[in-house]
């Protein structure tokens, strides 16, 4: 139950610092291609989809559903690895947290939290919605 575990602080780089900055703001934002309309993750400053340059930041809605996931119990703090997939469409590489592992299954809802790393920078998890 307990997620004392600490969390790493991200790495920003410079395609990712818009969302780093957003979520010390407390919002969470994915980029969205300005051309096709269509959402993507990680963030990359031309559109997977249809290599337009008109990629924008909007604010996601936080919910999702868990594609598939991993409980790491070798360690001090066990933790869970997750793909959630999010209701914008892509798909983000997170932990689900603040719940009973053994009771997370594939399909189920999720909803963003965001969660404090090392440095102070927010991360943005998941948990049973
Ligand atoms: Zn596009």
């Amino acid at each position: 139950m307990a997620t004392a575990r600490k969390i790493p602080a991200p790495v920003v780089t410079a395609e990712t610092r818009a969302f780093w900055d957003a979520a010390r703001e407390n919002r969470f934002v994915v980029p969205v291609c300005a051309a096709c309309g269509r959402a993507h993750w990680y963030p990359r400053a031309i559109c997977p989809f249809c290599d337009s340059g008109k990629v924008e930041w909007r604010e996601a809605s936080g919910q999702g559903t868990i594609y598939t996931f991993s409980v790491m119990r070798r360690v001090a703090e066990p933790y869970v690895i997750a793909h959630v997939t999010l209701a914008e469409g892509p798909t983000m590489l997170t932990n689900i947290v603040d719940c009973d592992f053994d009771k997370l299954s594939i399909g189920q809802a999720v909803a963003l939290v965001f969660k404090e790393s090392e440095n102070g920078q927010p991360v943005p998890m998941f948990a049973p919605a």
